[in-house]
């Protein structure tokens, strides 16, 4: 008899997979927790998509998203050369870990590193640990802010040539925005790659997009996920100096973006005012949210994203995650160190956080 088990490379049994946020198939379920916009696509960008249901399912993409790359070079005053579109910003995550970073720790330590903050977006120590590479985490302080280079130094855990280090910015799940003098500082002190990712940066007061373009060690990461309300289709780009992004070319499956995210994505960038004005509405529910939560005793960070890091009077998160639940309003709680007594809220619709702080009244009466 053939062991499967033992089939599989050691590496693989000892991987433990990334968690995603629960998708629920229950009706009439309010769903805050994985950061979905609560708005809907442009209607042209839907058309978009139904018209390439209608003429395209039987032919692959284009293989490296040409007209996509073109508008972004637009959007952002570079060249189609400077971009690389991946299938959602976590392959291309995944793409710069197999094309930066040596697997196992060979002769040269720095070269084996995955390097970044915690707590941030809890898929890096996964890909690390898929590539067989080296997790280096480094703490963030306690109000989770971006220490300055001189500080990072001083205390000697954050490696400068790590081969690839990961800031999410603004971070995920505390929220915090990172302003652009911050980030250019940490980028001028690096020899090694630095992703900038920046998932949630539409609702952030600033962005380091001009990073890429004046330092090449430094790639930015940007998704229509979660701003552009294209989840479910699956796109993200980085922006870089042309050698890196030509490394990530090459190690990227040759259809890597299939032809519907590929038509949403080319439509949502000739709409979009549509969009920001979706921001400004999420931004001021989140502000709403936050001081309807600090009435009630929460203690909430203050985020930059479109979702909120909020800590239930007395701390006791997973119990309120659970009568959320019952309640039929899902939110996230992270069984890890330094945020398992708080909560992350992703910005739902008005009604939804209506109905959100609704229910915590009636929780905060029972406790
Ligand atoms: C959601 C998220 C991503 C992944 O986005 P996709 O483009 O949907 O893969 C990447 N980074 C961070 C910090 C995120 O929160």
């Amino acid at each position: 008899m053939i062991d499967p088990r033992r089939l599989i490379r050691p590496l693989v049994h000892r991987v433990h997979a990334y968690a995603p946020g629960e998708q629920p198939k229950i009706q009439g379920l309010i769903k805050l927790n994985t950061n979905e916009n609560p708005y809907p696509p442009a209607p042209a960008v839907l058309r978009a998509v139904r018209a390439a249901v209608n003429s395209g399912l039987r032919l692959y993409p284009n293989a490296s998203a040409e007209d996509l790359r073109a508008g972004l070079a637009r959007l952002h005053g570079c060249r189609a050369e400077n971009i690389v579109v991946g299938n959602g910003s976590d392959e291309l995550l995944a793409l710069a870990v197999r094309a930066f970073v040596e697997p196992g720790s060979g002769r040269v330590p720095r070269r084996a590193k995955v390097q970044y903050f915690t707590p941030s977006y809890s898929l890096y120590p996964v890909l690390a640990d898929t590539h067989g590479a080296t997790k280096c985490p480094v703490p963030l302080p306690p109000d989770f802010d971006l220490p300055p280079v001189a500080g990072l130094r001083r205390q000697g855990r954050w490696d400068f040539s790590a081969a690839l280090s990961l800031v999410t910015t603004p971070n995920a799940p505390g929220g915090r925005g990172y302003s652009r003098r911050q980030l250019r500082e940490l980028c001028a002190a690096h020899r090694g790659v630095l992703v900038l990712d920046e998932a949630y940066v539409d609702f952030a007061k600033e962005d380091a997009l001009p990073l890429a373009r004046e330092f090449p060690q430094v790639l930015v990461c940007r998704t229509f996920s979660k701003a552009y309300s294209l989840c479910a289709l699956r796109v993200g780009y980085m922006v870089g100096h042309p050698e890196l992004i030509g490394a990530l070319h090459k190690m990227r499956d040759s259809y890597n973006v299939n032809r519907l995210g590929q038509a949403a994505a080319e439509a949502t960038l000739r709409n979009l005012p549509y969009y920001r004005r979706n921001f400004r509405r999420v931004i001021a529910t989140r502000e709403r949210l936050a001081a309807g939560l600090e009435q009630l005793g929460f203690t909430v960070l203050p985020s930059q994203t479109n979702f909120l890091l909020a800590r239930p009077p007395e701390g006791k998160a997973a119990d309120w995650q659970r009568q959320w639940r019952e309640r039929k309003i899902l939110v996230r709680w992270f069984d890890q160190p330094r945020i398992r007594e708080w909560l992350r809220i992703s910005i739902g619709t008005d009604p939804e956080i209506n109905a959100l702080l609704r229910a915590a009244r009636a929780i905060a009466r029972l406790s």
